[in-house]
């Protein structure tokens, strides 16, 4: 759950900052702000954020999924990379935080293309599925209750199309994830979807360090 790169010492992690983020004030604004919360380690590290954007420019998304929002950062981030008419759908639950994420989506001017649902994500991936819009999202990022990352891998290869790209966030967890019997059962899912995720023949897959681990699959 680290907001930043793994493996960097702190000088040339900010010299990756100084030299290659390029977060507006708003967003600065907004990650100052969740930092002042306890669940700030929830949020993206803005390099990741950053990578995302360019992610949905690169794959020319016009229609992603979010599990797990928090107070928008990375919502924004992917938001704001979609083109005027792409869509953004926001999947978490209901908390102080998401009227943080509203206002901050409200003054970038991105209201407009994100949908928040506010519910358990499975409940609301269900509903998408039985609603028909299976195969129809171009990117779906994942980042909520570790424990349940299994059973979101199998609902986003549902609601993916092929070709389409499904992240999953805090894939190295600190490095927890080379603990051999893990008490936690978060520990025990994402050493379990990461196992999954190697030998899954319905993806392509790259896994990167980038903030606390982001896996990259790609559906067949
Ligand atoms: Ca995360």
């Amino acid at each position: 759950m680290t907001q930043r790169s793994l493996n960097l010492d702190d000088n040339l992690y900010q010299y990756l900052l100084d030299i290659s983020l390029r977060e507006s004030p708003l967003l600065q604004r907004l990650r100052e702000e969740t930092a002042r919360l306890p669940m700030a380690r929830w949020q993206i590290a803005p390099e990741q954020g950053q990578f995302m954007a360019l992610l949905v420019q690169l794959t020319g998304a016009r229609k992603i999924l979010e599990i797990g929002t928090f107070t928008g950062y990375s919502a924004l981030c992917m938001a704001q990379a979609l083109p005027a008419d792409g869509r953004l759908l926001c999947c978490d639950l209901p908390g102080d935080y998401n009227a943080i994420a509203e206002r901050y989506w409200y003054e970038a001017g991105v209201s407009e293309r994100i949908e928040l649902r506010l519910a358990p994500a499975l409940e609301t991936l269900s509903a998408l599925v039985r609603g028909g819009q299976g195969e129809s999202f171009d990117l779906i990022f994942i980042d909520a209750d570790k424990a349940n990352y299994p059973v979101y891998l199998e609902h986003a290869l549902v609601l993916a199309r092929q070709g389409g790209l499904i992240l999953f966030d805090n894939v190295l967890w600190s490095g927890r994830v080379l603990e051999q019997s893990p008490d936690s059962a978060d520990t025990r899912a994402i050493q379990a979807l990461n196992r999954t995720l190697k030998r899954d023949q319905r993806i392509d897959l790259s896994m990167l360090p980038l903030g606390d681990g982001l896996s990259l699959c790609r559906k067949r």
